[in-house]
């Protein structure tokens, strides 16, 4: 199954019918994340689950999904903020969920030329300087 279609499949099924999946070894998800504290979050379906059934309020935009932070190395599910910055970002700005958000930020299929993307940093970089100098000034 290629990327794109599973990312509109898990966009557009129940929140509960992708932990099913997931349990059932159809679906890859995180590894239950233990705090710095020795405490564990409930399992990332069980963590879904509980996400459906109290559908809090605060939507994504793009997929509709509540979102909820679990952290991980990724986004596994719509809705899910698996960063502290993903989750800030979600609460304080954007309302999008970094499931959606690194979908559509996603790596171009086709490789840009390398000299254009090299100088572009550059060109970042530079402004960046010239910021942070003019902050300076003051
Ligand atoms: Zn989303």
């Amino acid at each position: 199954m290629k990327a794109n279609d599973d990312f509109y499949t898990l966009r557009d099924q129940d929140l509960m019918l992708t932990a099913d999946e997931m349990e059932a070894g159809q679906r890859e998800f995180p590894a239950t994340h233990v705090t710095n504290e020795g405490v564990s979050y409930p399992s990332f379906p069980d963590a879904l689950r509980r996400v459906a059934q109290a559908d809090p309020p605060n939507k994504c935009v793009s997929c509709r999904k509540p979102g909820y932070y679990y952290p991980a190395d990724k986004p596994y599910a719509p809705g899910h903020c698996y960063s502290e910055q993903g989750r800030l970002e979600f609460t304080r700005i954007s309302s999008c969920c970094e499931f959606c958000f690194d979908y559509m930020f996603r790596e171009p299929e086709e490789e840009e030329p390398m000299d254009d993307s090299h100088a572009r940093l550059e060109d970042a970089y530079n402004y960046e300087q010239e910021a942070r100098a003019q902050d300076g000034s003051d």
